[in-house]
């Protein structure tokens, strides 16, 4: 049996993955995380370190599943959205593989793969996505043919918010698993019910956080214990998250909801949607961490539904969206 190959490059993790075209095996990842020795990503030094690490990453991942170039069916990868640099590098790895291994090419939208991965791996059918990723922060669900962004953050990604408080206490990228430990060290220690004073911001069903954010730093920069001050980081801005997704999912009728990207590997942020789910006699659903990140796994499970659908992408029109939206991507699956 042949595999798919998935090749993600959005951002700062360049990885491959792959599934059995037949769609039973869902094959791990292989992943390279870009991190800035000092401040944020810079979209040049990651597409440089996704150049530098995509030789080795391939065959490290290819002789892991134990296969050739030859049960390569097709290479799919993330067409948008993202940083262009470091999508035209993915886009330069398929397109150079799809040639020389003579398969079908797959441009896919990256948020609609953390939904199909989720659905392929939980079994939820018709979900509310909460997508909280780095770079993103949305509530997507279906709706005639698209996945139909209903509502998302006015400002910065919640995980971008999470790492720039991070980076002002002195924690290393990526900060949101430092801060879920700090902030369950000091729940553990002292109980849950003190929260600081952070802006809470729904409008409608949409978010922000850049005033949290803000707001965090200075109750660090006045002394606050920051475990305290991670704590309620995470109460407050994962609150606002749940918020918008239970209003979506009583917008549409829709009875699961379903997390995705690299915030949803905290454990709070999936205690908390779980509550509201089964509060409203519904299910919330999540894959495993290694496919809540960005990875190329759920970059080939997408390229593998499209192939199915007879949607490869011809080569004139494979060229990187930075700005592909979630709903310019027509759904023929089901
Ligand atoms: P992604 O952009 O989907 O690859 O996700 C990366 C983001 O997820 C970064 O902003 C991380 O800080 C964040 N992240 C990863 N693990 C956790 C966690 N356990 N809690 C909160 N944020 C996390
Ligand atoms: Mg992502």
């Amino acid at each position: 049996m042949g595999l798919i190959l998935g090749i993600e490059s959005t951002a700062h993790t360049f990885s491959f993955g792959a599934v059995s075209s037949d769609g039973v095996s869902v094959l791990p990842s292989h992943s390279s995380l870009y991190r800035p020795e000092e401040g944020g990503i810079h979209p040049r030094e990651a597409a440089d370190h996704h150049v530098n690490s995509s030789r080795t990453l391939l065959e490290k991942a290819m002789d892991d599943w134990g296969i050739s170039g030859g049960e390569i069916d097709a290479v799919a990868f993330s067409q948008g959205p993202g940083l262009g640099p470091c999508l035209r590098v993915g886009g330069s790895v398929a397109r150079s593989m799809s040639i020389a291994l003579d398969v079908p090419l797959i441009g896919v939208n990256h948020c609609v793969a953390h939904i199909e991965i989720g659905r392929r791996m939980t079994g939820c059918s018709d979900p509310v996505l909460l997508y909280v990723s780095g770079g993103n922060t949305q509530v997507i669900a279906r709706a005639s043919g698209r996945y139909r962004v209903l509502g998302e953050t006015l400002d910065i990604g919640i995980g971008n918010m999470l790492d720039k408080f991070g980076r002002a206490i002195g924690i290393p990228f990526p900060g949101g698993p430092i801060i879920e430990k700090k902030a369950s060290e000091y729940v553990k220690e002292n109980g849950p019910d003190r929260i600081l004073d952070l802006p809470y911001a729904v409008h409608g069903t949409d978010m922000a956080f850049s005033g949290i954010l803000g707001a965090a730093i200075s109750h660090a920069n006045r002394g606050e214990d920051h475990g305290l001050v991670c704590h309620s980081l995470q109460e407050v801005s994962f609150a606002s998250c749940v918020e918008v997704g239970e209003r979506a999912m009583a917008l549409t009728g829709k009875s699961e909801i379903l997390l995705g990207g690299g915030v949803a590997c905290n454990k709070r942020i999936r205690e908390m949607t779980q509550t509201m789910a089964s509060e409203r006699g519904g299910s919330a659903h999540w894959p495993d961490w290694r496919l809540c990140i960005d990875n190329g796994t759920m970059i080939a499970e997408l390229g593998r539904r499209m192939l199915d659908s007879g949607e490869a992408t011809k080569l004139e029109n494979s060229a990187i969206d930075p700005s592909l939206r979630t709903d310019m991507t027509p759904i023929s699956w089901s």
